[in-house]
Order: structure tokens, then C-alpha cells, then sequence
């Protein structure tokens, strides 16, 4: 708005250079904010299960606890423990991602191969809580994307679809072929989400079922992976859900090259 008739100061500076140092500031603040928001939220989420389990560990140490108690004491802090390790990892995973992110080499990715990787590893989870894991609709499909990276992303959309599911549900992976590009849809039974929550579950830590998440070693940085690398491929992501009756997370990715002349 300042690029005609700016005035220029004694020292040679237009208010044109003095607005676009401001806006610079802003944009600095705005960004140191968000590191320092990060780091509180990660700092917390670690003291939480720090705190667990050296409370616990005292507790045992000091002796004087029945069989029973010590069991539990010891499973909280299995548990505690293996929530941090989760953290850890979703922490280096989205800072790979973040380093990485015009890096990625798309290849050519049979889309079913994936899901099957994807539902080898989840089946055992699934079958403990009688969840049948099913795929519907699903024709054979090349996408391109990064082979390690889809399967990220299904695992993370799987095991939440499992984990906010009731026992005995059904989880779906579906997917639509349009002309230059596949959407691809994870459905569930379960919990759902309010719609008011809709458009934050992909935010780093935003919870919507907190105990539930925590129950499940949620780390809540799940989702916010997911937006990453789909994003990273050049997709879109996102989630229609209706509260208590289950909810529909899908995303897109592109069928063909992006260098290569389009065959319609
Ligand atoms: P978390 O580790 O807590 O599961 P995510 O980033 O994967 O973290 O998900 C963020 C939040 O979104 C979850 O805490 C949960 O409240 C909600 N959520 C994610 N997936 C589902 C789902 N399939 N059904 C209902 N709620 C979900």
C-alpha cells in the first residue's frame, strides 16, 4: 500500500523498508512464539510420564507393597515408558519431515501393496479387540507418493480408527480412482469427533479424547504426521465425523507424474 509516494528519513529509509522490517518482526515473533509453544508442549508431555514413573518407582523402592500393587505399579510404568519412547519417535519423525520436506522423491506405489503392509501390522492389535480390519472398493491403483511414507500415514490412521473404535466394530479402507488423482478413505465405527474439534485434530498435541489417548499411548502428534507427508506429496487431508456414530478421515494423493504429459 506504501510503494508509491513512501518518505523517505535522513538516514536514506523510505517507510516503505521501515513497514516491510516490521512486518519481518512479526513474522519473526510470530514464529519464536510457535518454537517456544512447542517446546512447552513437549516439555509437559514428558513430565507427565516422568513424573509416573519416578513416583512409582519410589513407591516400590521403598518396599512394603503386595504382590498386586507391584504388578501395577510396574505395568503403569511399562506403560508410562513406552509412551515416552512413542513421543520420541513421532518427534523425530515430524522433524525428519520438516528437514526433508522439498526433498521428497515421489515414486510410482501400487496403493493395495501399501494397505496390506498396513493391515499385516495392525492385525493383531485389531483382532485383541475383535476389530475386523476389511478393505472395500479398493481397485488396483499406481499413486505416486513415498512408499515408507503411505505406510506411515495408513498405520497412524488405522490404529486411531482402532484405538477411538468399540470392541467388535469395523474399520474400512476405501478408495475413489478419479482421473488424476485417488482419494482414500479410513472409516470407523467409533467414538467420533465434535464437529467443533473438526478442523484441530490435525494440530500437534490437540486431543480431543484425552484419557482415551493417553489409555492408548497417544502421543498426539499422530495426525499432524499425517498432514505433513500428505502435504509433502501434494495432497489434501481431512475428516467428516459425526459424533457417536464414527468418523471418515481421508486424503488425496496424485495418480500421475506431475513431468509427465497427462493421458486422459
Ligand atoms: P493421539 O495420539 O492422541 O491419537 P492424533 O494426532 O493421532 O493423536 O489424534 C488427535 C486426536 O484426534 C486424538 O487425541 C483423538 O481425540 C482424535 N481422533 C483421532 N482419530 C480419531 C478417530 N478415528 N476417531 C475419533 N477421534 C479421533
Amino acid at each position: 500500500p506504501i510503494s508509491s509516494g513512501a518518505r523517505v528519513n535522513s538516514r536514506g529509509e523510505s517507510s516503505h523498508d521501515v513497514l516491510m522490517l516490521v512486518n519481518d518482526v512479526s513474522e519473526w515473533r510470530r514464529l519464536e512464539r510457535m518454537r517456544s509453544e512447542f517446546v512447552a508442549n513437549v516439555s509437559h508431555e514428558l513430565k507427565t510420564p516422568i513424573a509416573a514413573i519416578r513416583g512409582f518407582s519410589e513407591t516400590l523402592l521403598d518396599g512394603d507393597v503386595d504382590d498386586a500393587a507391584q504388578t501395577k505399579f510396574l505395568r503403569t510404568i511399562y506403560d508410562e515408558s513406552m509412551r515416552m519412547g512413542n513421543l520420541v519417535s513421532d518427534l523425530l519423525e515430524l522433524s525428519k519431515l520438516e528437514a526433508t520436506d522439498s526433498r521428497v522423491d515421489p515414486i510410482t506405489v501400487d496403493l493395495l501393496k501399501v494397505v496390506e503392509r498396513a493391515f499385516d501390522r495392525l492385525r493383531t492389535v485389531a483382532a485383541k479387540r475383535s476389530i475386523h480390519l476389511e478393505l472395500k472398493n479398493a481397485p488396483r491403483v499406481n499413486v505416486w507418493a513415498d512408499p515408507d511414507m503411505l505406510l506411515q500415514v495408513f498405520l497412524n490412521l488405522l490404529s486411531n480408527a482402532i484405538h477411538y473404535s468399540s470392541d467388535g466394530s469395523q474399520v474400512t479402507v476405501t478408495w475413489d480412482v478419479l482421473i488424476d488423482r485417488v482419494k482414500v478413505h479410513v472409516r470407523d465405527n467409533g467414538v467420533g469427533i465434535p464437529a467443533e474439534s473438526l478442523n484441530r485434530v490435525f494440530e500437534r498435541f490437540y486431543r480431543v479424547h484425552k484419557d482415551r489417548s493417553r489409555a492408548s499411548g497417544g502421543t498426539g502428534l499422530g495426525l499432524a504426521i499425517v498432514k505433513h507427508i500428505i502435504t509433502a506429496l501434494g495432497g489434501e487431508v481431512g475428516v467428516d465425523s459425526v459424533e457417536g456414530e464414527g468418523s471418515d478421515f481421508w486424503f488425496t494423493l496424485s495418480r500421475l507424474n506431475a513431468n509427465m504429459p497427462r493421458v486422459l
